[in-house]
């Protein structure tokens, strides 16, 4: 991919972000890119921190234990795919983000993990808002009790929500997902539990993003927006 056109890219995606957070109310700089980098090479990578991109979302762990290392730049690293119990290890220590805790087993492994370690993680609690059966995430219904029972766990911390829509070819389509996971994080802030921050909000990607913001997002996950280019 050449540099210019991700130059362009970059620039394209934060006069939306921009544009997106202005048009809401809302201050450009409260909102975080997170440029999802997998299945884009080191270099690419590097290229992109060179451009000034400080944060990158990797979904694989064996992906990211490859690449990273290369990165000369200090960059912040989120863990945002699936995490199997047995990959915690690779995590920890390695990312300051996990945007997907989505289950009690998960959060034991890591917490025992983590302890031992004397680590702290923060997390984002993933919300499978729209109840889809084949995506990861927790029914909604579940999350307050959940982040009941994480918080009581050494070394999590719980700092917010994440969720990923449903695929559609309309950004509004997002919309009531986005808005739900605000209201839920709303709700479990209301508790006022201590340790549990609820003012991150992981949602938006390349075809919805700006919705996403007018709708509350802290973080945005972009990948292909920032990385597509003729050699992906
Ligand atoms: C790939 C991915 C993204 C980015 O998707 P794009 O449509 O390429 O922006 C965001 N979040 C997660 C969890 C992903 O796996």
């Amino acid at each position: 991919m050449m540099g210019l056109e991700l130059a362009d890219n970059i620039a394209a995606v934060r006069r939306n972000i921009a544009d997106a957070a202005l048009a809401a109310g809302r201050d450009p700089g409260a909102i975080r890119l997170v440029a999802v980098s997998k299945g884009v090479d080191a270099a690419t990578i590097q290229r992109a921190a060179g451009l000034g991109l400080t944060d990158f979302g990797e979904n694989r762990v064996q992906e990211g234990r490859t690449k990273r290392p290369v990165i000369q730049e200090a960059v912040t690293w989120h863990f945002i795919g699936h995490l199997q119990s047995n990959k915690v290890k690779y995590v920890l220590g390695q990312y300051a983000m996990l945007h997907s805790l989505d289950r009690m087993s998960l959060a034991r492994e890591l917490s025992k993990r983590l302890e031992r370690q004397r680590l702290e993680l923060d997390c984002l609690v993933q919300v499978n808002v729209a109840r889809e059966a084949v995506k990861h995430g927790l029914e909604p219904d579940r999350a307050l009790p959940f982040v009941d029972a994480v918080r009581r766990l050494p070394g999590i911390c719980v700092v917010g929500l994440m969720t990923i829509p449903p695929f559609s070819e309309d950004a509004e389509a997002s919309r009531p997902h986005y808005r739900g996971l605000r209201l839920l994080a709303h709700e479990i802030a209301a508790r006022q539990w201590p340790g549990v921050g609820m003012d991150q909000l992981s949602m938006g990607m390349s075809g919805d993003y700006p919705v996403a913001i007018a709708e509350g997002a802290t973080m945005v996950r972009v990948g292909s927006a920032l990385f597509r280019g003729d050699d992906r």
